[in-house]
């Protein structure tokens, strides 16, 4: 095959297109599921599906959806699906919501239905045990704060000291009370059933707090990568642990800054992206990215300061929840998304943030390649560095490097094709498999030109791991001129 490289290149290569380095999540929803191709086109990679909203039937659907949308864009995209963990919620109320004021004494009980004028019924249980007199409750996703003065029969007696609107199904929270929970719920252990049979490619765990909650959920849907959602405190103190064991992480801000003090949240979000450098893991940041354009089609100054900088902190990928969900202006928040961190990106700022030392992330053969390969890249100012992968492994760490080359990872899997859609920098392709070097070099050359990503003579860093075929084998850097011949022997 390699006599087809030989032949002049019949146009001229164009400059790799417009997208952004930073990978884009956008939840789908009722506002964006019959515009996926859309969004696909203004720049998500990973279209993730919320398990808290909607039924199976809705899940399915939207699965079928996004597929049908990549096959017939032949473009990667990744699906990512959360899980809703032990999220604590109250119940109904008459009317939807109810105002609460600052003294104002309420009986917090276990139950199901309405809530009684005076009471607020909780649809879980465990807080009787665990909240003592003087800890916090948290109602209305932190909107409401209650003091507890009194555990009597099973129910808390608590006063209102921040008062404010309390409505149906909105999330609860006890920052002060060890209340105990099972991690995945009964719930989560059918979505992830669901979620395995419709082969998505990566579960978002809400509210994890230990690496053993990662296992137990990785061990229901062993083919997805596992993708721990910072949002506990507890999360936070077990970090390094909860990297070691999960694929990447997502800083969930939304639920995070009800447990934190909100303005701990900017120095909490950039411990957490700094943490998953260290340790050569992928990171999401998300939640009220750019809110304002759930109902308006350009954002705030902050909110595009907000995304800039989560790109500069480190951020594989940002994150869109209600604007693309349920918002007026889902396309254009991605597209606006993408504009903000190709801005970045261009920048001498984000080519002089400090890259991960070598001990840093993965002590082995893949790293050392994939440092070698990025170091090579930057002393030669070479514009691709092309990646065999089985597992994506190797991709993922030149990844975490942020190299100013464009990462083309090519793998026979089409699962790993879809797993490296969340990584920055990095561009997945689904190749046939070849056995020897030269093979391998040769079918690359081929499709880089074909594709208009480089052209003959063009100089390439190549890593691969030699026999192919094997998982966490990288052996070969190999600095390559397209259209040359490879000989090894
Ligand atoms: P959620 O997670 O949207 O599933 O709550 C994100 C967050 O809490 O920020
Ligand atoms: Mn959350």
């Amino acid at each position: 095959m390699s006599t087809h490289l030989h032949r002049p290149p019949t146009y001229a290569a164009r400059r790799s297109s417009a997208t952004a380095h930073t990978k884009i999540v956008a939840t789908i929803g009722p506002a964006s599921e019959d515009r996926i191709g859309e969004l696909v086109d203004a720049g998500m990679s990973v279209a993730r599906i919320n398990l808290s909203h909607g039924t199976p039937d809705d899940f399915l659907r939207r699965v079928e959806k996004i597929r049908a949308v990549a096959d017939e864009r032949a473009a990667a995209v990744g699906i990512l699906t959360d899980i809703q963990g032990p999220k604590m919620r109250m119940g109904r109320f008459e009317g939807g919501r109810r105002e609460v004021e600052v003294g104002e004494v309420l009986i917090l009980r276990e139950g199901k239905g309405l809530s009684a004028t005076g009471e607020v019924v909780f649809e879980f249980t465990g807080f009787q045990e665990a909240v003592q007199p003087g800890h916090r409750v948290l109602l209305a996703d932190g909107q409401v704060e209650l003091v507890a003065e009194d555990v009597e029969a099973g129910a808390i007696r608590a006063r209102v000291t921040r008062p404010g609107a309390i409505g149906d199904r909105k999330g609860v929270h006890f920052p002060d009370s060890a209340v105990r929970y099972e991690l995945p719920t009964q719930e989560d252990r059918a979505n992830l059933e669901l979620s395995r049979r419709a082969g998505v490619d990566f579960i978002g765990i809400s509210f994890v707090s230990r690496k053993e909650e990662v296992r137990a959920v990785r061990a229901l849907c062993p083919e997805a990568l596992m993708i721990a959602k910072i949002e506990r405190m507890a999360a936070l103190e077990n970090l390094d642990d909860i990297l070691a064991e999960a694929d990447g992480v997502m800083v969930a801000r939304g639920d995070l800054g009800v447990e934190a003090e909100l303005e701990q949240l900017p120095l909490i979000q950039k411990s957490i992206l700094a943490a998953s450098v260290r340790s050569g893991k992928f990171a999401i940041t998300a939640t009220e990215m750019l809110e304002s354009m759930i109902e308006s089609s350009r954002p705030t100054r902050a909110e595009v300061t907000d995304v800039a900088n989560a790109v500069l902190d480190g951020s594989d990928a940002v994150m869109l929840s209600a604007e693309t969900a349920v918002g007026q202006f889902p396309v254009e928040a991605v597209a606006t998304m993408s504009r903000i961190a190709r801005a970045v990106e261009t920048s001498q700022r984000y080519r002089d943030i400090a890259r991960p030392s070598f001990r840093a992330a993965e002590f082995n053969f893949s790293n050392a390649a994939a440092m070698a390969a990025v170091q090579a890249a930057e002393a030669l100012r070479i514009p691709k560095i092309v990646c065999f992968t089985e597992t994506g492994n190797t991709v993922r760490l030149i990844s975490r490097y942020r190299p100013s080359a464009e990462v083309i990872g090519l793998t026979p899997h089409q699962r790993v094709v879809n797993s490296m859609t969340i990584l920055a920098h990095v561009r997945p392709f689904l190749v046939r498999r070849e056995r020897s070097l030269e093979d391998m070099i040769a079918m690359a050359s081929e499709m880089l030109v074909l594709r208009d990503l480089a052209q003959y003579g063009d100089p390439i860093v190549f890593v691969a791991g030699v026999p192919a075929g094997v998982a966490r084998s990288t052996n070969v850097v190999k600095l390559h001129r397209i259209g040359e011949e490879v000989r090894l022997h």
